[in-house]
């Protein structure tokens, strides 16, 4: 059976937005995942090491029959084929994709938190996250709409609309 996930993409290197909108495309050319709906693109500050350039944000609803690790791999091999590098632990990169949520499941595992172990603080994830699932409430029962009136959308800039953004 089909679940829901949200993905969360972020790039700041190498045109983070064109980035940005091929990993949308990869993402929903892998099979077994589709892609239901994207957020508008944004442009936020870098977190992380200082000196970084901008970052380009934007979420992903997808639906997938794959299970959550599967999932994971799939968004790996993707960040891979985009170059991304592992160095500096929030350093600067071609392509990060983060599963957010998957369904309304809480997963603990080597590999895998879900949801995202950040995702309450970050508004340039949980900002795009209600352009596409502005009804949301997390596993425990918290509306998405709640945290983003209190996070606010400080450091964020809408850069692009409707998906595809170029
Ligand atoms: P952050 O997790 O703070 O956003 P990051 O995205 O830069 O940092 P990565 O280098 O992309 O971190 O990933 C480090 C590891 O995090 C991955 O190897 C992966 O196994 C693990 N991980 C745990 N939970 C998740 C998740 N929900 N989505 C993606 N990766 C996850
Ligand atoms: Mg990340
Ligand atoms: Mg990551």
């Amino acid at each position: 059976m089909a679940e829901t996930a949200y993905v969360a993409l972020g790039s700041n290197l190498e045109q983070p937005d064109l980035q940005l909108q091929r990993a949308v495309d990869d993402i929903d050319s892998m099979p077994q995942i589709t892609v239901a709906a994207c957020s508008r693109l944004y442009r936020s500050d870098p977190v992380g090491p200082p000196g970084q350039p901008d970052y380009c944000n934007a979420v992903v609803a997808v639906n997938t029959t794959l299970a959550p690790l599967r999932l994971l791999d799939a968004l790996q091999s993707i960040e891979n084929a985009h170059g991304r590098v592992r160095s500096v632990r929030w350093g600067p990169r071609t392509l990060d994709l983060d599963i957010i949520l998957f369904g309304n499941r809480c997963i603990e595992s080597e590999r895998l938190t879900v949801p995202h172990y950040q995702m309450r603080v970050r508004n340039f994830v949980l900002c795009p996250l209600l352009d596409v699932a502005p009804d949301l409430e997390l596993p425990d029962g918290t509306l998405l709409q709640v945290m983003v009136d209190e996070l606010g959308y400080q450091g964020l800039n809408v850069i692009a609309d409707r998906y595809p953004w170029f």
